[in-house]
């Protein structure tokens, strides 16, 4: 089953707004953080939030369950990339700061992975798992794709490796390493290093098996 088994809706006065948004020419995904669309905001990111069980949609760390800093509405394909998605329900769910960061740093650099399968003549959103790159909430379980284990992030589908490059969700084993506990055991020495210069998704699993294994022994 999917994720996110209910998308928000909007009632009148902001499908009203969004109607008004769409119809301006001079309208951006840029003003996406305007003062108007506030309520907006955050009505997408209450009802996310609880939909997702206050998890991020990519990397499954905690969302503040009360403040908007840690709870970010992300917009699944890029709004600079797909303007014509950026009120679609399917298209937005929540994630954390860090993952967040991670996009708005791209969007800036207009480096955007695109996480559509086909961008020509894309006029109505995707109704299918097939119709994305990224693992997408509202079409996959995420599970299928990703596994995650002790902090690590492994692929098991191409879905699932788009997602972990696209979101650098193994950013926190880049940013420091392995534990301690991992670097003072050889055996999980050699296999952590072997999931790292792992070449397929085969190769990590195998090595995955190996940590386990030094971890339960
Ligand atoms: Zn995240």
């Amino acid at each position: 089953m999917s994720e996110i088994v209910e998308p928000v809706s909007f009632p009148p006065d902001l499908e009203t707004l969004i109607e008004r948004k769409k119809a301006d020419a001079t309208f951006t995904h840029k003003d996406w953080s305007c003062d108007e669309l506030e309520p907006l905001r955050s009505l997408v990111r209450r009802h996310y939030r609880r939909v997702q069980k206050g998890r991020c949609a990519y990397c499954r760390k905690d969302v503040s369950l009360t403040s908007a800093l840690n709870c970010h509405v992300e917009h699944i394909a890029p709004k600079s990339k797909y303007p014509q998605f950026m009120f679609e329900p399917k298209n937005l769910c929540v994630v954390c700061a860090d993952c967040n960061e991670i996009k708005r740093e791209q969007e800036v650099a207009n480096a955007e992975p695109d996480t559509l399968a086909s961008r020509t003549g894309r006029i109505s959103y995707p109704r299918s798992s097939n119709g994305f790159r990224i693992v997408q909430p509202h079409f996959d379980e995420y599970s299928k794709h990703i596994l995650v284990y002790r902090g690590f992030f492994i692929d098991r589908t191409d879905k699932g490796n788009f997602t972990i490059g696209a979101c650098k969700l193994n950013r926190r084993l880049r940013e420091f390493g392995w534990d301690e506990k991992i670097v003072e055991d050889g055996e999980l020495l050699e296999a952590s290093q072997e999931f790292i210069e792992a070449s397929d998704a085969i190769a990590r699993l195998a090595a995955l098996n190996r940590i386990r294994d030094a971890c339960l022994s």
